[in-house]
């Protein structure tokens, strides 16, 4: 049985690998955690896509309904070219709940990922371990 702070703590190390690594993107990791069990985890990809909740959504497959998401930062809420926000997919997937650390405050997200998701009637907490998270995002400066 994985723990919420071993999920975020494992999402932390997976964001830090790419940390520098994701262009204008801000370095996220993202863990699937169902009944105890991580079914999906992702990192934002090098040059900054595919993003981490993709790649973690991918990875888990159908597992993903009734899983938590254990995400680094706030995920996303605007679609852009040939790819969902990362908020709509997390509802499209059916999670039960998701876990974040820091708000993002860059236009594509600024509450709205949050938003979107608590509209859709899934809880949010955030600001959890925030204090070892934001170390990821000293740098990040989004326009
Ligand atoms: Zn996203």
């Amino acid at each position: 049985m994985i723990s919420d702070l071993e999920a975020m703590r494992r999402a932390i190390e997976l964001a830090r690998t790419h940390l520098g690594q994701t262009a204008e993107n801000p370095a996220v990791g993202c863990v699937l955690v169902r009944d105890g069990v991580i079914v999906g985890e992702g990192v934002t990809g090098i040059g900054g896509r595919p993003h981490a909740e993709e790649t973690a959504l991918d990875m888990a497959g159908k597992s993903a309904a009734g899983a938590r998401a254990i995400v680094t930062l706030e995920p996303c809420a605007h679609r852009t070219t040939g790819r969902e926000a990362c908020a709509d997919r997390l509802i499209a997937a059916a999670v039960t709940e998701v876990v974040v650390s820091c708000t993002d405050p860059s236009v594509h997200a600024a509450g709205e990922g949050v938003a979107r998701l608590e509209l859709a009637g899934i809880p949010v907490r955030l600001g959890f371990l925030k204090e070892e998270a934001s170390v990821l995002y000293v740098d990040y400066r989004p326009s």
